[in-house]
């Protein structure tokens, strides 16, 4: 089978599996676990900032920061299609009590003046603004790459405005990758970061959650309260190190791959319009709405795996377990559907 529904399917390499079976641990609760605490101090530097917290998910580092960086009551700005507010059950009502102030916004990227318009008034009738989050590349919006320009007019905003930034950065590398910008300045903008290593860099399991050291010694606490504080926690962070030290340059290979789908599906006569790739997704609108399932079914039937996404589209992401004899496989079953 070739698997495109997400790049959360990887499986670990032969290499990342005997360097997780070398992984010195400890009880990571008591912050003795030299192999998490190795890839907190990594991802910390990394990006410049002071520290960094492992944990099992990328919701969790995401409901995580909400959970610190709000009061119960307070409102969050994101956009309506954003993975905190559409992808994480609820959990921002469920676990910070806060509402949300959902934007809309090109391709899942929300905009200075959209912010700016919508931060709530000093009035007793409004909930407090409290945060607003970003994601950088947007899932929704077919793996979009924020410009950096719009993103430093946002920060200065909301540093003048005392707003703590967050990023769901679930796949920063692959922006990164696509505009050769440096971690450390491009996290300058924001307050906390999360990052996450299950997916295109090829980790089994988990996240981190990146910030200051007050943030991240708050953020420890919560991740303890949210079930999250794991033991030995190095076998498991040891997949992730090694994917954050060897799997980033190769994100580009996923991204021609990816621009390979798109030239193909445009080529289609089944096919309405093909979101402009930037990354390593590729969201397909199909000409008939209807026929969606019928389709997926057919890439079924010749070994090939893809997603809804909602209504007449289809979704196919590319990732290290997918090679160019996949997409030169996929390109002849696409031809013939
Ligand atoms: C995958 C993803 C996450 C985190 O998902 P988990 O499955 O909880 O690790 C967060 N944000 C975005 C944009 C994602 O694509």
């Amino acid at each position: 089978m070739i698997d495109f529904r997400s790049d959360t399917v990887t499986v670990p390499s032969m290499e990342m599996r005997e360097f997780m079976l070398d992984a010195p641990v400890g009880d990571d609760v008591f912050s003795e676990d030299p192999t998490v605490n190795e890839l907190e101090k990594y991802a910390a530097e990394m990006f410049g900032k002071e520290a960094a917290l492992y944990c099992s998910s990328g919701t969790q580092t995401n409901q995580i920061a909400i959970n610190v960086h709000t009061q119960p009551g307070g409102e969050v700005i994101c956009h309506w299609e954003s993975h905190i507010y559409k992808y994480e059950g609820g959990g921002l009502a469920k676990n910070s009590g806060v509402s949300v102030r959902l934007l809309d916004g090109d391709r899942g990227r929300i905009s200075i003046e959209d912010i700016r318009k919508w931060q709530n008034p000093d009035d007793v009738h409004y909930p407090i603004t409290q945060l607003v989050s970003l994601e950088d590349t947007a899932n929704r919006g077919g793996g979009a790459v924020y410009d950096y320009k719009e993103i430093a007019k946002i920060a200065a905003w909301c540093q003048e405005n005392n707003l703590p930034l967050h990023l769901d950065g679930a796949r920063l590398m692959n922006a990164l990758v696509v505009t050769g910008q440096d971690p450390k300045l491009y996290a300058k903008s924001f307050d906390t970061i999360s990052l996450c290593l299950s997916k295109g860099l090829g980790a089994p399991i988990g996240s981190v959650l990146i910030g200051s050291k007050d943030f991240v010694k708050h953020a420890r606490r919560v991740r303890k309260v949210f079930g999250g504080g794991m033991r030995q926690a190095g076998m498991i962070a040891a997949g992730g190190l090694f994917a954050l030290k060897n799997n980033v340059e190769r994100l580009k290979m996923d991204h021609d791959h990816a621009l390979l789908l798109e030239d193909t599906f445009n080529q289609l006569n089944w096919v309405e319009s093909v979101m402009p790739v930037m990354t390593n997704i590729v969201v397909v609108h199909l000409k008939e709405k209807g026929k969606r399932d019928q389709i997926i079914q057919k890439y079924l039937d010749n070994g090939i795996k893809c997603m809804a996404f909602g209504e007449g589209m289809l979704r196919f992401v590319t990732h290290l377990n997918i090679q160019e004899s996949d997409i030169q496989q996929t390109i002849e079953v696409s031809k013939k559907i």
